[in-house]
């Protein structure tokens, strides 16, 4: 059973491929999609078919930004002047899509501040269910009590992880007795990841998380991810050194 990596990056050939042939509209993109010539489509097609089978191997949850070669054939890197159209073949939602276009276009300090919000919220949640944890929780925390902690706390936000795990540690010295707890945590919830490219208008963004472009991975899977990195650059090389990872990792701690 393929996770959401693989459905995603499927969904984008078949737009592409839909694209080309006519069956679905649109404008200055499918221009460009249609335009290309015959022998450099079967190309980046087939580079594109090979990355689906690498990660078919990895079955992530979240998708590797395209091949290089690929986005740079459908001129992906000049996107600006036709973002919602990029964004449609990419699956990005609408308000990420705007907050692109105000000129976002990489991790700032705002997102620095939504991972103290994410990193506030995994503590509490650990804090309550210790030992009760599973992974199913990730879910509530992306969806819902992030977002809720967001609403309710976004002034509140200065204390620094140290000061939360001091806290945490304080808390459950009962159960605490060194800092397995702490390392516990730390591997379950190692890095947050997205398609290296995307650009959330929030780390909090529910519709980036519903679309499968974030992710909150432990080190395991984060570990695998880059061993995935590694194949698929190993199998489709490239010369743009700009690109040559294909996830946007941020380390939670
Ligand atoms: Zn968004």
């Amino acid at each position: 059973m393929y996770k959401n990596g693989v459905k995603s990056l499927n969904e984008i050939l078949n737009r592409i491929e839909n694209i080309r042939n006519g069956n679905i509209i649109l404008g200055k993109v499918g221009d460009i999609i249609r335009n290309i010539p015959e022998d450099r489509y079967s190309y980046i097609i087939n580079r594109l078919e090979k990355e689906i089978e690498i990660v078919k191997i990895y079955n992530p949850d979240v998708r590797p930004a395209l091949d290089p070669m690929v986005s740079s054939e459908l001129k992906i890197y000049s996107a600006l002047d036709n973002v919602e159209e990029y964004g449609y073949i990419l699956n990005y939602p609408k308000c990420c899509i705007e907050s692109f276009k105000g000129a976002r276009f990489g991790i700032d300090n705002e997102h620095m501040n939504e991972l103290k919000v994410i990193q506030n919220s995994i503590l509490d949640i650990e804090n309550n269910c210790f030992g009760d944890c599973n992974n199913n929780r990730i879910v509530n925390i992306n969806n819902d009590n992030i977002n809720d902690k967001n609403k309710n706390n976004k002034n509140n936000n200065k204390n620094n992880i140290n000061n939360n795990y001091n806290d945490y540690n304080t808390k459950n010295k009962t159960k605490n007795k060194n800092n397995s707890n702490k390392i516990e945590i730390t591997n379950k919830y190692y890095s947050l990841i997205m398609p290296s490219g995307y650009i959330p208008c929030s780390l909090l963004c529910d519709k980036g998380y519903n679309n499968h472009l974030i992710k909150i991975i432990s080190y395991d899977e984060y570990m695998k991810i880059q061993d995935l990195e590694k194949e698929i650059f190993r199998e489709l090389p490239h010369y743009h050194l700009a690109y040559r990872e294909y996830y946007e990792k941020i380390h939670l701690w």
